[in-house]
């Protein structure tokens, strides 16, 4: 860990909380080194060597699985407020500022996935920001 990086590890029972208040379990939550090599060592396909967050679907039960890395770095922080910021430049400052929320914000992005699978990046945020706001 270095200075401004997110202790994913240590958030574990909030994002919990909020699994299940979207009706899921807290097994959908798991937390891996690195999520590109997670995939390369599971046969999955992920180009992209700073993926703060990804979920996979099963056939279950759980029937989806939401993986993140132990450790959240600054970089991908960045790299996720920079895509956010195309949809919802409102929730954007509460993200750089707060880094309980930006995780919240990262992990509802993908219960959205989940909920709804034809659900696009976009709806994903604006979905994610409105849940955060009720929080
Ligand atoms: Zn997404």
């Amino acid at each position: 860990m270095t200075n401004g990086d997110i202790d994913v590890f240590a958030q574990t029972d909030d994002i919990a909380a909020i699994l299940s208040q979207h009706g899921l379990p807290p097994e959908t939550l798991v937390l891996v080194d690195n999520i590109q090599s997670w995939c390369q060592e599971q046969g999955i396909d992920e180009p992209n060597p700073f993926r703060a967050a990804k979920t996979l679907f099963l056939s279950g039960p759980p029937h989806a699985l939401i993986l993140l890395p132990k450790v959240i770095s600054r970089d991908m922080v960045e790299s996720v407020t920079g895509a956010v910021m195309f949809h919802d430049f409102e929730v954007i400052p509460r993200l750089n500022q707060n880094d309980r929320d930006f995780l919240r914000h990262l992990v509802l992005h993908e219960i959205a996935h989940i909920l709804s699978r034809d659900r696009g990046e976009s709806e994903c945020d604006v979905w994610a920001s409105k849940e955060l706001g009720k929080l």
